[in-house]
């Protein structure tokens, strides 16, 4: 699979990402480095080559939730920037956190960032990497920091230890366990790692300074007991790396030159920078041996962008795993949901939500983004590659009470139309017009409101690649309901034939036959709420969902679509652009989603 080319989009907005990592390049701030060929520590990678990656990325995603459109933001940017800058970008999954991670997540998320068109397999490497697998060097630079004075076992309550935090105003106080012996901080902690304490009874933690005003530098926990079954390591451990330790030493081995994260972790760099600088460092002990020296420099450096907000759309996986749970959607994969395997099903294209995610650029805000970008994305790529068709959605049959004297019952006139205005490669699809047909009922007024150009009685329309008919009324049931429109042709008028264009109407309906027509159930998909910030402010979302965002409707598509395949799209004349259900479509009983309509229905 390639990646996507450079040439995606030409002018490239506003990005200070991009930006910086130019410079950078530019000022060979990372051409030193060497490369071990797989992750590892510094002398692993001193004793590689050059590395032939100008700068590593990566997209870290935790295993424990679907994918949503914030993290395809975060993965085009990553794999966007390594393959503009001649770098690599890795997938990382972190997953050294035992609890709540699962394989099922793990085949998901690669499954996901393939389909956006990504790779992490360069010239015959793959940088698919796992975060457990350096839970061994991340127990040897614990010990190290005992070792040089920066880390030891407080054994002080949970409450204890929140309680002598402190808080922003108010400085932390020194827990009565930050000055024990080296010594006895290495022992307690290798009985921490060998079981022989409690779950929750010990934390080991960095010595920094509890009086600082970043609170992440107030001595944070480096390694907690915990006993869990890890998808990866199975019972090997005991004791886990806190997601802050763990990250910034992922990134170290695996030689990430930009460690690209969300804005809320920004308090976190001093002590990113604190915790790499420290393993980077060589001292000498007391008793004369030199250590440490366990990374090589230029370390990674983290660098924060804001957050994708879209309109109409929550992205936390706590909430969206509860329109899950509470069956307010059909499942994680439901259309209406803003995960990559919704959209996929919803018919969204991997170049469409690239755009998006290229579009946005990164900045240094939270900002919030219309949804009618993501959108128009999706509209751009299909007006320009998707077939057209005719698709009657809420029909009503029209009968046509002169064809047999005009043309004989039986007969079938065969009417063709470009399967794409642009493409005439794409040659013509072909069906064909009878005594009856589906037409949309909104086509069809009893008493015309003003400016109504479509079927009432007495005026003529074009059937829509076919002939000019001309209204004569139509019939309804004991309640008053439409049951049919009924109406005659016009002869001569064919689409195409000289005729065609004696006649002169104001109005061209879509149509389907009723004798070719294809039945086929379409699912309408309208925003699940009805507010653009749905969770703002701490309201509750359900508050605010929108009753009519799924419409189920039985209608008929031309026979140029029968039989399709899933995961086909198409233009429907005036109703949107439509995909074949990955899930629920089969040949003989088709099941269309609407992806989009033609218009711009987001923007206030
Ligand atoms: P959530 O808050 O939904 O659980 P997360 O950030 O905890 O998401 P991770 O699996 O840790 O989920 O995320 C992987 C990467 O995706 C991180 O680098 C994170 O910063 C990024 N990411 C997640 N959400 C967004 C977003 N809305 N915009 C940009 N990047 C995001
Ligand atoms: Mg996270």
């Amino acid at each position: 699979m390639s990646a996507p080319s450079k040439n995606d989009t030409t002018a490239k907005p506003a990005n200070f990402l991009r930006t910086l990592i130019e410079r950078e390049v530019q000022d060979g701030v990372y051409a030193q480095r060497h490369w071990g060929g797989t992750p590892g520590d510094g002398a692993h990678h001193a004793a590689g080559p050059a590395d032939p990656a100008k700068v590593r990325l990566r997209f870290p995603p935790e295993p424990n939730g679907y994918l949503h459109i914030g993290h395809a933001k975060s993965i085009c940017l990553n794999f966007g920037l390594a393959r503009d800058f001649g770098g690599v970008c890795h997938l990382r999954f972190d997953d050294t956190n035992p609890e709540a991670e699962e394989q099922e997540y793990v085949d998901a998320i690669i499954e996901m960032v393939r389909w956006l068109g990504w790779s992490w397999d360069v010239g015959g490497t793959s940088h698919l990497y796992y975060a457990s697998n350096y839970f061994d060097f991340m127990y040897r630079a614990a010990e190290h920091l005992i070792e040089a004075g920066l880390a030891y076992v407080d054994e002080q309550s949970a409450d204890q230890m929140r309680a002598s935090r402190g808080d922003f105003t108010t400085p932390g106080t020194n827990s009565p366990w930050r000055d024990r012996p080296v010594a006895e901080n290495l022992a307690r902690f290798r009985e921490m790692r060998d079981g022989r304490h409690a779950d929750g009874s010990m934390v080991l933690r960095a010595r920094i300074d509890m009086a600082s005003p970043n609170i992440n530098l107030r001595d944070p926990a480096l390694y907690r007991i915990k006993r869990a079954h890890h998808h990866n390591t199975g019972d090997t451990w005991c004791i886990y790396p806190m997601y802050a330790y763990a990250h910034p030493i992922e990134d170290a081995l695996e030689n990430i030159t930009h460690s690209i994260c969300t804005l809320e972790f920004e308090d976190q760099r001093p002590w990113y920078d604190w915790l790499l600088n420290k393993l980077a460092d060589t001292l000498t002990l007391p008793d004369g041996r030199v250590v440490g020296g366990l990374l090589n420099r230029p370390l990674p450096k983290q660098h924060e962008f804001g957050r994708l907000n879209l309109s109409y759309v929550i992205t936390s996986k706590r909430k969206l795993r509860a329109l899950v749970d509470e069956r307010i959607v059909d499942g994680w994969d439901d259309p209406r949901m803003p995960t990559l395997a919704g959209l996929r099903r919803r018919g969204y294209t991997p170049a469409a939500v690239r755009k998006m995610a290229e579009d946005t650029g990164a900045s240094k805000t939270n900002a919030w983004i219309d949804y009618g970008v993501l959108e128009g994305a999706v509209r751009g790529d299909l007006e320009a590659q998707a077939p057209r068709a005719m698709a009657v959605i809420d029909p009503v049959p029209l009968k046509l009470g002169n064809w047999a004297e005009l043309f004989g019952a039986e007969h079938r006139e065969p009417c063709s139309a470009p399967a794409h205005p642009q493409h005439p490669e794409l040659g013509q699809r072909r069906f064909s017009l009878g005594p009856q047909v589906w037409i949309e009922r909104e086509d069809f007024a009893e008493t015309p409101p003003k400016g109504f150009f479509r079927l009432f009685p007495g005026n003529r329309v074009r059937l829509k690649y076919g002939m000019v008919i001309e209204c004569r009324g139509c019939e309804k049931d004991a309640d008053g309901r439409v049951t049919s429109v009924l109406a005659n042709v016009v002869p001569d008028t064919k689409s195409g034939t000289p005729g065609a264009d004696a006649v002169k109407v104001k109005g061209t309906i879509t149509w389907v036959g009723m004798h070719d027509g294809v039945a086929a159930t379409l699912n309408l998909y309208d925003r699940l709420f009805t507010e653009a910030q749905p969770d703002a402010g701490g309201r509750d979302f359900r508050e605010v969902l929108n009753p009519g965002s799924k419409q189920v409707l039985r209608g008929f598509v031309e026979p140029s679509l029968a039989a399709l395949p899933a995961d086909m799209r198409f233009q429907f004349e005036r109703h949107g652009y439509f995909v074949t259900d990955r899930v629920d479509h089969r040949a003989e009983s088709p099941v269309f989603n609407r992806i989009t309509g033609l218009k711009d229905g987001w923007a206030k």
